[in-house]
């Protein structure tokens, strides 16, 4: 049995002003046929290897591409073709085919397709028919819409946050198994739920959006149910089918799927209130927090500047307000600014600079800031995460299993307490220590560091006292009302009142 293999993720914020091009998934690795299995050896397909194994299938895994950026702006029209000729011009090369596995993220939106992985999907169909059974795993954070729901014949997205590729990949792998075996017959609901929140209470192991997942996996137990998928999108997409999702997959049963998926939707519309608590606090007081703190290490998230949610990484927010503190203990800073990294390399390590850092990307939230700083050290490329623990995943290894990046030429500036990583690329934007491992420093010595994300501060955890999220500005921040949305479907909640639910068929046309 010959199974195509696809890959083909990244996370968009549209409203960041960064393009996302082929050089972007370059940076984090971008593979055709034969290097797709050498190289993609992620969470995100071990564990359809593994359940292929489980399974006792005997089949080859035909590698048609892998591509996986960092979460950025929009996907360049170019670069999505470039997609859509390797995938349709790999597959029909690759025949005979008799099933597809296809990695998505589900959040990736193109200059010219604001779902492209519906477009891709169609496209896809064109090629190998309506037919050949294809499962997609995607993230949680997707905006899942009709198109690619009609496209694919099952779907799996990450069951936790932080996420889970591992597992996701897996319970993909044993979805398409079992069709391939004559076990199940899937059937899908798909319901669209008017609302879009901000990240605050995106954890899936407490508050609101663990009791929704534990709904998804109790309805897993019952009969005739083969799979659940709750989506809150992430809040940066600004695209014509927006908004959060459930996904219910029985074993054919289709008004059992449409009954769940109906249930899980009203249980999503039940918290929404709940999903809206704010825990964030001002940036000055974050800051004075952090320093007033008994201990160390205090993790303060940048909100507005998720590189996680496709926020460009150079905002100079925090930093600005400890220049300002003249803040006194250790501090470390990550920041994106090629200029700079320039710069520093040409005076050389050892001397001392005046710059003007951060605020170059995405100029409509901060101006670049003017900082005397030391040069002192030079370093950057690529940098590989590698989980040690294949055997026994556990969340956090799935976060990590063997994703490796390239920043670009990096510089470690050293201004008093105050220790700046600046890369050229965004790479993770500081959110692992060791971005400053890589430069001999060591997070327990530091009293703070700023993560660019608003949940996925899980890699510091064995240095962490306590976790701070400042209310920053930015292409990922909490207050979603100050967007200009151009594109949502409306009324969706909570920019606009939506008294009655449910609502037949809204965002469904
Ligand atoms: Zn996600």
């Amino acid at each position: 049995m010959r199974i195509a293999i696809a890959f083909y993720m990244q996370e968009t914020s549209s409203f960041s002003p960064v393009r996302t091009t082929l050089d972007t998934f370059k940076l984090w690795g971008l593979y055709e046929n034969d290097e797709v299995l050498e190289k993609s050896k992620t969470g995100y397909f071990r564990g359809f290897m593994d359940a292929a194994k489980e399974s006792a299938i005997d089949w080859t895994p035909v590698p048609i591409i892998y591509g996986a950026s960092t979460a950025n702006g929009p996907i360049t029209a170019e670069t999505l073709s470039y997609f859509e000729e390797k995938i349709t011009t790999g597959i029909k090369a690759a025949q005979p085919i008799d099933a597809m596995y296809f990695g998505l993220h589900g959040a990736a939106e193109a200059e010219n397709a604001p779902d492209s992985e519906g477009y891709l999907l169609n496209k896809l169909r064109e090629v190998i028919g309506d037919d050949l059974p294809l499962v997609i795993a995607l993230d949680h954070h997707a905006n899942i819409t009709r198109l690619m729901i009609d496209k694919v014949d099952g779907l799996v997205a990450h069951r936790t946050q932080p996420h889970d590729p591992y597992d996701t990949s897996k319970e993909a792998g044993r979805m398409l198994f079992s069709i391939l075996k004559g076990k199940i017959k899937p059937a899908m609901a798909l319901k669209k739920i008017p609302l879009i929140t901000h990240q605050e209470q995106y954890l899936t192991s407490k508050g609101p959006m663990k009791i929704w997942f534990d709904l998804a996996r109790e309805m897993e137990t019952r009969p005739g149910v083969v799979s659940t998928t709750t989506c809150p999108m992430q809040p940066w997409l600004d695209v014509p089918e927006g908004g959060w999702s459930a996904v219910v997959v029985t074993d054919n049963d289709l008004p059992l799927a449409e009954r769940l998926s109906e249930e899980l939707a009203d249980k999503a519309w039940e918290l929404r209130d709940d999903f809206l608590h704010r825990e964030s606090i001002p940036a000055a007081e974050a800051v004075k927090r952090a320093v007033d703190a008994e201990r160390g290490l205090v993790v303060l998230s940048d909100t507005g500047d998720s590189v996680y949610g496709g926020a460009p990484g150079d905002s100079n927010c925090l930093l600005k307000e400890m220049l300002t503190q003249q803040i006194t203990v250790p501090a470390f800073v990550p920041m994106v600014d090629a200029e700079v990294v320039e710069k520093a390399i040409k005076a050389g390590v050892g001397e001392t600079i005046t710059v003007m850092i951060g605020g170059k990307l995405d100029t409509s939230f901060y101006q670049p800031v003017k900082i005397t700083a030391k040069v002192a050290r030079i370093g950057g490329g690529i940098i590989t995460r590698i989980s040690s623990a294949p055997d026994s995943i556990t969340t956090e290894a799935n976060e990590d299993l063997g994703v490796s990046f390239d920043m670009g030429r990096a510089v470690l500036l050293e201004r008093g307490s105050i220790k700046i990583v600046v890369s050229e690329e965004v790479g993770i934007g500081g959110n692992n220590p060791i971005v400053y491992e890589h430069f001999g420093l060591n997070p327990g010595d530091a009293k703070m560091v700023v993560v660019k994300t608003a949940s996925n501060w899980q890699s510091f955890q064995e240095y962490m006292s306590e976790v701070i999220r400042a209310d920053t500005p930015g292409a990922t921040m909490s207050n979603l009302k100050q967007f200009n949305w151009k594109h949502l479907p409306r009324p969706i909640y909570p920019l606009d009142e939506l008294p009655i639910w449910p609502i037949e068929n809204l965002s469904q046309e």
